[in-house]
């Protein structure tokens, strides 16, 4: 989601004449888009601050810009440890970036815009043409959260949920579409809570679905509770929606579950997991754990990792528990943390092995790749599998943007290589 608003803040600046540099000595604003889920976050602000801080010793300093969920979970405090920032501005306050530079460069007075405002930001977003064009683009239509896990600090860095309007959403998708776009990933941080009205997720899908050129939609993140059954029955139906499934479950004992405060169990996922694959046998999932919650013993943990032998998870996300200042975990007692490293460890291994075996299988078959860029000048292509590995293979400029086969030789943990079939067939003529 913060490369979607990335983006979207490029598009924003835009509008009063400044564009994107590579070169950091050049720049008269340095922006800094951050992520608060996990540790580490706030620290690597300040250290990426001290960096430009150096740059700009000799020379004008630039006006430097702290934005997204750090902004909004440590405005003050940021703007008190480091004189250097000039303006905060949260994830939800974005569409009032060029007022704050304006006002800033009128009054050179720090600013501090963190409050909640996502209508009028969507509102925004839906005037400004979203300029991506890169040919997998990614979609926000939800933000927010109204659930509370224990360990999550989206609710309050974030704000309550909201939900695009449906019909604005497909405007923006047809917009994709017309620039290029073939696939579309849908966002939210609760993707399958959106609702407009009677419109759900799985409405949306069907409506971008109906565009000629997009050829792929995916959507995440999911939450167990609001895998509907018109959600479900959508895999039935759309053959544009990929086969991998990203749903968090976070543990596989339904006592952490309980602690983490989830309100799904085991059970409802693995319904959730039956019904799907029931649907269509090639449909497989990918998930994120969380590691070493307060109150996981081992027998809870071993849980956990009978899950991911069982459902051969594949594309996961591992992380250790991290305290989140202000969510109701932060106060928790934390377990060992060499005990943490090693489950944590134990665990990446299981997944890792479910990738290498999922990417060997594909070994010597032909598979669909949409085809995404070339890599630089040489002859090889990048673009990605149904389940979203990444593939490297010898191809054609013209096959950007189409899904093509490619003969899958090697492979390893992270990608799969290849030859494309055009090319191959071509050459044994
Ligand atoms: N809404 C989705 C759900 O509930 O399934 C997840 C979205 S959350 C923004 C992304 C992931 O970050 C979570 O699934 C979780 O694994 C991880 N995460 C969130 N808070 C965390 C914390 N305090 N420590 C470690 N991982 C965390
Ligand atoms: Fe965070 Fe997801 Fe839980 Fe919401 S449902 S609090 S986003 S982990």
């Amino acid at each position: 989601m913060n490369e979607y608003d990335s983006n979207r803040i490029f598009d924003t600046v835009k509008k009063i004449g400044f564009y994107k540099t590579e070169k950091l000595e050049e720049t008269n604003i340095y922006l800094l888009n951050t992520c608060h889920i996990r540790d580490k976050a706030k620290e690597k602000v300040y250290h990426e601050i001290g960096r430009v801080k150096k740059n700009f010793r000799s020379k004008k300093k630039p006006i430097v810009i702290v934005a997204g969920c750090v902004a909004q979970a440590e405005n003050e405090e940021m703007l008190k440890r480091e004189p250097y920032i000039d303006i905060v501005i949260g994830p939800q306050s974005y569409h009032k970036l060029n007022s704050k530079i304006e006002e800033y460069l009128n009054k050179q007075k720090k600013l501090d815009e963190t409050n909640f405002d996502a209508i009028s930001k969507f509102n925004y977003l839906d005037e400004i043409k979203n300029s991506t064009k890169k040919i997998s683009s990614f979609l926000t239509i939800q933000e927010g959260c109204d659930k509370f896990c224990n360990f999550c600090v989206v609710p309050f860095t974030r704000g309550p949920e909201y939900s695009r309007s449906f019909d604005k959403i497909v405007d923006e998708a047809k917009f994709l579409s017309d620039n290029g776009v073939c696939e579309i990933t849908l966002l939210g941080q609760n993707v399958n809570a959106y609702k407009d009205n009677n419109y759900r997720l799985s409405d949306l899908i069907l409506e971008i679905d109906k565009l000629p050129e997009i050829k792929r939609i995916r959507y995440t993140t999911s939450h167990p509770r609001d895998m509907s059954g018109d959600l479900i029955n959508v895999y039935t139906i759309s053959k544009k929606l990929m086969p991998l499934v990203h749903l968090p479950i976070q543990s596989g004992s339904d006592k952490v579950l309980r602690l983490m405060n989830r309100k799904h169990l085991i059970s409802d996922y693995m319904k959730i997991y039956e019904k799907l694959r029931s649907i269509n046998s090639k449909i497989e999932f990918s998930s994120d754990f969380i590691i070493g919650y307060p109150g996981e013993n081992e027998e809870d943990f071993e849980a956990t990792c009978d899950l991911i032998r069982s459902i051969k998870f594949i594309n996961s996300f591992s992380f250790i528990f991290s305290p989140r200042p202000g969510t109701a975990a932060s106060t928790l007692k934390p377990i060992d943390r060499k005990i943490s490293l090693k489950r944590l460890e134990k665990v990446q291994n299981l997944l890792f092995e479910n990738q290498i075996k999922m990417n060997k299988s594909l070994e010597e078959k032909e598979i669909d790749v949409l085809v995404e860029n070339k890599i630089n000048e040489s002859t090889k292509f990048f673009g990605r599998s149904e389940y979203m590995t990444s593939v490297i293979f010898d191809g054609n400029d013209q096959d950007v943007g189409n899904i093509i086969k490619v003969k899958i030789n090697k492979s390893n943990q992270n990608t799969l290589f290849g030859e494309s079939l055009k090319d191959l067939e071509r050459r044994v003529a």
